[in-house]
């Protein structure tokens, strides 16, 4: 625990994640002063049982991926091979990095950090409570920011061996020989690859009549063709009812009409839900909804006065960086700075599974479903040379805008893409959706020659009828 004597603070943030974090730094950044509470580790779910260790071994995977086709290059090479435990250690080694960064940066900044458990009671009183000891803060702010947990499925209670979630998996040992991902959204997605590219055989269950849900239906396509061509079996429509585990190794999977599957691993990936357990003491006017989310309006504000709520305990996009913009946005209204809102519907979306994708704003089926009518253009990587200079050429950029009177395509609503690296691709499209771009402005900017980028030039000067490649 801090051994700051001071009891109160311009700002208190209970919960040290993304949300948390962003809130603490940026209020310290704007010159609050600001207490910061976490029960576990600084950086949270994102940075120790998330994005960070997720995304290092999807990395891990495309290394081996490159290595394997390297003589596709002329560069000549032993046949690699998997140590999944170096794997795991590099992870753990981004991971402290990243973690003892964090917390120099919040010591630079001056936030108190306090190791405990918090609980708001009325008054913008926190209970911090830790290590044998309890202590009351107060904050003329106090910012709920207390995240989320893997949901699980009745039956397959996790035993961190054979049944695991995303906080068991990013810390395997050994890699399983078979693995069943019992859903098949982002985080399922991005097990799934990982596995499969390390030579794992997996089996995505998923109980909707697609992967993938949000994206659109050409970007989902060309992920199921290229998950198939890695022998990621996708079983849509299909839900698990059970499993029995083998007296030796691994279990059997029921799922569907009678159907099963044996496997090492299951992975139970079936979304995250909200922790607020222990948050809330009573005499405080916070609500929370029927799914546990604490209930705010656009600005975050909950239902007690001065007390806001960000990141994965409300009901928004489950992403870092949509809790990164939450943070910035309370710091901001509780200045008195009146804050934009955060456009939940365009927020950038990223998935790192290979191939990649990402998107903003609508899909072509959910612009149709909102009541637009629409044009739309794709172009594919196939076409475009840095993507055959890399070998990866399987992709789309596919662009949505709503059409005009005359039929012409006007204002850009969606910008989707799949393939090579595209998670870094997405800040033009990002910021075409969000200004409200119109195709004709957008087509006016040059792209730099060879790169990924050139494809969604292509794709938006293709919408003005006219194209080069
Ligand atoms: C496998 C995986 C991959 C992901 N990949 C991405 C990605 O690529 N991009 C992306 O944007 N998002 C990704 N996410 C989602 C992202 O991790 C979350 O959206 C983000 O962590 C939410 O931040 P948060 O601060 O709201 O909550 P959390 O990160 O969950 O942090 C909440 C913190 O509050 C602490 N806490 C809770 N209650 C209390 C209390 N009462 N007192 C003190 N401390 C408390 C917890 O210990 C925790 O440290 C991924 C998630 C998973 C699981």
């Amino acid at each position: 625990m801090s051994d700051e004597t001071n009891t109160h603070y311009d700002v208190v943030v209970i919960g040290g994640g993304p949300g948390g974090y962003a809130t603490a730094l940026y209020g310290a950044s704007a010159g609050l002063s600001v207490a910061m509470i976490e029960k576990d580790k600084v950086g949270g779910t994102c940075l120790h049982k998330g994005c960070i260790p997720a995304k290092e071994l999807l990395e891990s995977a495309a290394v081996f991926r490159t290595v394997s086709h390297a003589s596709e290059f002329g560069i000549l090479t032993q046949r690699p091979s998997v140590d999944w435990s170096a794997t795991i250690d590099r992870k753990q080694r981004v991971v402290d990095q990243m973690a003892g960064g964090l917390r120099t940066l919040l010591k630079g900044r001056k936030v108190d950090v306090f190791d405990g458990w918090g609980t708001l009671g009325p008054n913008r009183q926190v209970q911090v409570a830790g290590h044998g000891e309890s202590r009351i803060i107060t904050g003329g702010a106090v910012v709920l920011a207390s995240g989320s947990v893997p949901r699980l499925i009745p039956g397959f209670e996790p035993d961190g061996h054979t049944v695991v979630t995303s906080d068991e998996f990013l810390d395997l040992r050994s890699l399983p020989a078979t693995a069943a991902v019992i859903g098949g959204g982002a985080i399922g997605c991005e097990f799934a690859s990982t596995l499969a590219d390390m030579g794992t055989q997996v089996t995505i269950l998923e109980g909707l009549p697609k992967i993938l849900p949000g994206c659109d239906m050409d970007v989902t396509s060309v992920v199921e063709r290229a998950f198939k061509k890695k022998g990621i079996t996708i079983r849509t429509g299909v839900s698990v009812t059970g499993h029995t585990p083998s007296l030796s190794r691994g279990t059997t999977v029921a799922f569907g009409d009678g159907e099963s599957l044996a496997v090492d691993l299951v992975v139970v990936s079936v979304g995250r839900r909200p922790y607020t357990e222990g948050l809330l003491a009573s005499g405080t006017a916070v609500q929370t909804d029927e799914r546990g989310f604490v209930v705010t309006d656009a600005l975050c504000r909950t239902h007690e006065p001065g007390v806001w709520a960000v990141g994965d305990a409300i009901a928004t996009p489950q992403l870092a960086h949509v809790a990164f913009a939450e943070g910035i946005g309370v710091i901001k209204d509780l200045l008195g700075e009146n804050p934009t809102p955060v456009d939940y519907g365009k927020v950038p979306w990223a998935i790192y599974c290979n191939p990649e994708v990402s998107f903003a704003g609508h899909s072509e089926q959910s612009a149709r479903d909102a009541g637009y009518e629409v044009v739309t253009a794709k172009r594919r990587f196939v076409g475009n040379s840095r993507a055959v200079i890399v070998g990866e050429p399987e992709g789309l950029v596919k662009i949505i805008a709503e059409k005009r009177p005359d039929g012409t395509a006007g204002t850009i609503l969606g910008v989707h893409m799949v393939g090579p690296w595209v998670t870094e691709q997405l800040g033009q499209g990002y910021l075409a959706v969000n200004w409200e771009a119109t195709v004709d402005e957008v087509a006016e900017f040059i792209q730099p020659h060879p790169s990924l980028s050139e494809l969604f030039g292509e794709t938006v000067l293709s919408l003005t009828g006219r194209s080069l490649h």
